[in-house]
């Protein structure tokens, strides 16, 4: 992976930077020593680091604007951060850029029940929005395994999922307005407490933009009052594709769970070694369905699930039978990755969604990578999404197997791509993916987007280096095409 060539005046620039930003913030809010540096090298993709030029760490929408606009002024790239999990490296620094952390946005704004939402600060965890509201009956469905530690504003940035969003829908149906600060200082509010709103919807433009867009100062979220019951069921499978094949049948019957969760033999292992949730080591294939809603409704469809189980081959379907239940049957899939991190020294989470219908092959045909470039996967996944996070196990310190573990992604996120998914369900492109993202958009469809980024950030100091292959200048975007001496719609003002 390699990032664009760093720019020699923005680096020499970097005295006027740290003088400019302790003008704006108190001197303790700008990191500048190399060994504090440190700790903000990489994001949860921890195969790339690299050290910002400073890290700074304002506390007010005012201060946010003065460094960006300091930060346009003397051409130096900016890096915003919430909480720095992410997992496709969009909060990677870069050697001539400020890293912009929001960590001290972090107060719960307000809690509105009667339009049914909460004003948050972007460095407010995932958790701590329901935290805040769960004790008045609410809570915040996206729920990232993350999500005690990620940020409101990382989700938005990464239009993040988790395992309720298959009933409740991604961040972006999960929010309701946004404050957004550019480059040039400006100040954008885009939506509010209310549903829809005209004009054209910035909004869902912004919501998955991974910081190349502008700084997000302010989330609102819609809260959703608790479901009156919830049950879980699991599901042992003595193959995979039997598993897979179960998943695609419940929701083909039109049962919409608010959670379908799958992991393979080595991740249910991996979890019952660490949080000894009870799994059946013996199983292939482990599903978890979460049903939620009225007691009879729950209990109707949890005997239909199990009913659909048992026609694809089902070994063991065990229902909650208390919410400790519940709660331990979750415990182990929400610390697969930490598990998986016990049993080798690196792993390196992939993200690619595909059609539901082709869960199986796609599985069958990762095992079959997985021999081919002699690395082990584990397998924990959003199986009701088609939201693949194979995880694949490698050794950082032996040579080649960085190299390899990362061809073997690529062909992974390719074979998404031509069964008809996506290269991404949820971790966002960052750098990651980005060098794949002409497996899935022409060069047309790639100029439009940057065109979108233009709009925004014309000199491409928000986050550059991140999602799109190759930069392009904005004025270079725009060309006009003239054939024949023909101007294209001659009848439009020209200037
Ligand atoms: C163990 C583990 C489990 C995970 N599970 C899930 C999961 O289930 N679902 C899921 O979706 N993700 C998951 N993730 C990935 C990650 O947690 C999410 O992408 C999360 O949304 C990142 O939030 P963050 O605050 O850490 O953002 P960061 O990692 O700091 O940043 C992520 C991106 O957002 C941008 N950004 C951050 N804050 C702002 C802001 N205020 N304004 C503008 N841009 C901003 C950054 O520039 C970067 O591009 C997991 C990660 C880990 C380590």
């Amino acid at each position: 992976m390699q990032m664009p060539e760093p720019d020699q005046a923005a680096i020499a620039a970097r005295p006027r930077l740290l003088e400019g930003l302790r003008r704006i913030v108190p001197a303790d809010s700008v990191i500048a020593d190399d060994a504090s540096l440190g700790a903000f090298e990489s994001d949860g993709l921890t195969a790339y680091r690299q050290r910002p030029l400073a890290t700074v760490l304002p506390e007010t929408v005012d201060q946010v604007a003065a460094i960006l606009k300091l930060c346009q002024d003397l051409g130096i790239k900016v890096v915003p951060r919430g909480a720095g999990t992410s997992l496709s490296g969009g909060a990677l620094p870069l050697a001539d850029g400020l890293l912009l952390g929001m960590a001290k946005f972090n107060r719960v704004l307000d809690i509105d029940l009667e339009n049914r939402c909460a004003v948050v600060q972007p460095g407010v965890t995932n958790l701590g929005v329901t935290q805040a509201v769960q004790d008045l009956g609410y809570y915040y469905a996206p729920d990232p395994s993350s999500q005690i530690a990620c940020t409101i504003g990382g989700n938005v940035a990464e239009n993040s999922g988790g395992v309720h969003c298959l009933k409740y829908g991604l961040t972006t149906n999960n929010i309701l307005g946004v404050e957004l600060v550019l480059m040039t200082g400006e100040v954008l509010r885009l939506g509010g407490r209310h549903l829809d709103a005209g004009g054209l919807d910035l909004m869902g433009l912004v919501c998955g933009s991974e910081g190349l867009l502008g700084v997000i100062t302010e989330v609102t979220v819609r809260i959703l009052p608790k479901p009156q019951s919830q049950a879980a069921l699991l599901l042992a499978f003595d193959a995979v594709e039997a598993a897979g094949a179960c998943v695609a049948r419940v929701i083909g019957a039109g049962i919409v769970p608010a959670g379908m969760e799958m992991m393979d033999r080595p991740a249910i292992h991996a979890a019952e070694d660490f949080v000894h949730a009870g799994y059946p080591r013996d199983a292939e294939a482990l599903l978890i369905v979460e049903l939620d809603g009225p007691e009879e409704e729950v209990a109707e469809s949890i005997a239909e699930v199990e009913a659909i189980a048992r026609t694809c081959g089902a070994t063991s379907a065990r229902v909650s039978g208390s919410e400790e239940e519940r709660l331990a049957f979750w415990a182990g899939r929400k610390a697969a990755f930490p598990a998986v991190g016990r049993i080798s020294p690196d792993y390196y989470c992939m993200d690619g969604t595909i059609p539901r219908a082709r869960l199986s092959e796609v599985l069958t045909r990762m095992n079959e990578m997985s021999a081919r470039y002699g690395l082990r996967v584990a397998n924990v996944f959003h199986a009701g999404d088609g939201n693949l996070h194979p995880l694949i196990l490698y050794d950082a310190n032996a040579p080649g197997e960085l190299e390899r573990a990362e061809a073997f992604g690529a062909e992974i996120l390719t074979l998404c791509v031509e069964v008809g998914g996506v290269l991404t369900g949820e971790h966002g492109v960052g750098v990651e993916k980005r060098d794949l993202m002409g497996t899935m958009f022409d060069a047309g469809d790639l100029a439009h987007q940057e065109r979108m980024k233009c709009a925004f950030d014309p000199d491409h100091r928000l986050n550059p280096g991140k999602m799109f292959p190759e930069l392009h200048r904005c004025a270079e975007l725009g060309r006009m095409h003239i054939h024949r001496g023909q101007m294209p719609f001659p009848d439009i003002p020209r200037f």
